[in-house]
């Protein structure tokens, strides 16, 4: 890894970005992400600790989130996606041509049963 601004390699790795809350509590500075905004009352948040790289020589600085973060959320945006559209999930034509029968399937059945399908397709 080099830094973005000045490209050089003399970088501190993993150091804790501090927030502190309104009674001076120490935390870990997040991202959050709700995954249901819409909702009234459970909108889902998730959310992960951020770390901080940071360039010995500009003093540029650098966050991240952890890789599985990323990857957990990619993945469950394309789920939420292929529940409103599910021809669109890359996977679709997988769980089409696994049973012929099920090019037949009413819509309203799709999202149900392609969900089922993934869930269990991804053990
Ligand atoms: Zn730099």
């Amino acid at each position: 890894m080099k830094c973005t601004q000045c490209g050089s390699d003399n970088l501190l790795n993993d150091l804790r970005v501090v927030d502190r809350g309104e009674d001076n509590s120490k935390g870990d500075l997040q991202i959050e992400m709700e995954l249901n905004p819409q909702a009234m009352l459970f909108t889902k948040p998730v959310s992960t600790s951020l770390t901080a790289t940071m360039c010995c020589l500009c003093g540029n600085v650098m966050f991240s989130a952890p890789p599985s973060f990323a990857t957990n959320l990619k993945e469950i945006l394309a789920n939420k996606e292929a529940g409103k559209n599910p021809t669109k999930h890359p996977l679709y034509q997988t769980f089409l041509s696994a049973d012929s029968s099920r090019k037949y399937l009413e819509p309203n059945d799709i999202a149900s049963k392609f969900g089922a399908w993934l869930h269990k397709h991804k053990k």
